[in-house]
């Protein structure tokens, strides 16, 4: 499970990862190739947070 987010929605996207899995999830930011744009608003993404299963 990838989320990629903005700078403002990085703690939103942690809070849900850690309710569906428990577990901390890897946080890593993005290169800025990378033409994404955050799940929560439409701004561009900045970090993606995942989940290590
Ligand atoms: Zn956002």
């Amino acid at each position: 499970m990838d989320k990629y987010v903005c700078l403002e929605h990085v703690e939103l996207a942690m809070d849900e990862i850690v309710d569906e899995t428990e577990e901390y999830p890897i946080l890593e930011e993005l290169n800025t190739e990378e033409k994404k744009t955050c799940e929560y608003c439409p701004q561009p993404a900045v970090y993606v947070v995942s989940s290590k299963k």
